[in-house]
């Protein structure tokens, strides 16, 4: 397995993979259309194809390239409230799109295929933590996007023997020193709460504080992007066709993580009460002992602390992220 071939590469949590990937020595393909991605995210170790996943002769061309031996499938549309507004986007881009990707995958061979899965699969859970057995019933078409595609990998696995890891990821958050979170649309907290602390925005919004959780603000699992890009490469070599919720099993308040940004920048931030953002669950955790057990995966960074000093780190040096 050293030929991988990466969607989405200039995006936030792909680039940082590719990075990670081209550090342990493996040779790396980014196929990104730039829509939300960035070309200065594109480690320059890497062979960059611009291409839409919706061409398939683009990507055919891309794939006679690269002759890839595993493909990780980062690119996506991943923002719930636009969801809810354009589903075709997501139907569109997320499903129809990354049918063309696992045919590709099937006609040159490749052995391994790693998705970008989301707990959004999992709608409201009735337990906590999220653990792999609970039932998925989505509640936007972006969880529905995902889950579809998961019911794909399942059929190409049986019928064309194309072998799989989806990894569902909660919170990814942090920076590596060289790339970081910017998206053109910024609907995240950390690095909302961060721009306030550089004074690019007066003030951070806080959605609901009358949820039924200690503080009343929401609890969700914040893992490190670092550790995120060690489980997709675990994921490569493993003989297993599965899925792995991925978190650390801790969470954190709306409120907490504003603290730790207050504490980590050393600034004041203003924060605003709003009412509850629609359709966000009062507390995300993944039960993250299958893929511990199973992958051998052990996240570095165990609290909010560090992923928000990353995150700092990387927003004062690129104050106006990547610059596009
Ligand atoms: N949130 C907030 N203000 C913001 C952005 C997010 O209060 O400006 C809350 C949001 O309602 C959720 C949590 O912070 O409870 C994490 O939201 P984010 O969008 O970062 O990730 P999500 O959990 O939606 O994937």
């Amino acid at each position: 397995m050293k030929k991988i071939f990466v969607t989405g590469g200039a995006g936030y949590i792909g680039s940082i993979c590719v990075e990670e990937m081209l550090n342990k020595g493996y040779e790396v393909a980014v196929f990104d259309n730039l829509t939300e991605g960035h070309a200065a995210a594109v480690d320059s170790r890497a062979v960059f194809f611009q291409g839409d996943l919706a061409d398939r002769t683009v990507l055919r061309h891309a794939f006679g390239e690269a002759k890839p031996d595993a493909v990780m499938h980062f690119a996506a549309n991943a923002l719930v409230g636009e969801s809810m507004t354009n589903p075709s986007k997501y139907f569109r881009n997320n499903v129809a799109s990354g049918i063309n990707l696992v045919d590709m995958a099937v006609e040159f061979g490749v052995k391994k295929f790693v998705f970008s899965s989301t707990c959004a699969t999992f709608g409201i859970p009735d337990r906590m933590p999220l653990d792999e057995s609970l039932p998925q019933n989505p509640i936007n078409p972006y969880g529905e996007s995902k889950l579809m595609f998961e019911s794909i990998l399942r059929w190409y696995r049986q019928i064309h023997d194309l072998s799989f890891v989806a990894l569902r990821y909660f919170n990814a958050a942090g920076a590596s020193a060289n790339f970081g979170e910017d998206h053109r649309i910024e609907t995240h907290l950390i690095p909302n709460v961060l721009k306030v602390a550089l004074g690019q925005k007066d003030h951070v919004e806080i959605y609901g504080t009358d949820y039924p959780t200690p503080d009343g603000t929401c609890i969700r699992d914040y893992i490190h992007i670092l550790d995120l890009a060690q489980a997709h490469i675990l994921a490569l070599h493993t003989g297993h066709s599965d899925f792995y919720n991925i978190g650390t099993g801790g969470g954190t308040s709306v409120r907490e993580v504003i603290e730790t940004c207050k504490k980590v920048t050393g600034r004041e931030i203003k924060a605003v009460e709003k009412p509850r953002r629609p359709g966000d669950p009062p507390r995300l955790i993944a039960a993250s002992e299958k893929i511990r057990a199973e992958l051998g995966w052990e996240p570095k960074f165990q609290n909010i602390l560090p992923i928000v000093e990353s995150a700092w780190e990387w927003h004062v040096n690129h104050p106006r992220g990547y610059g596009d």
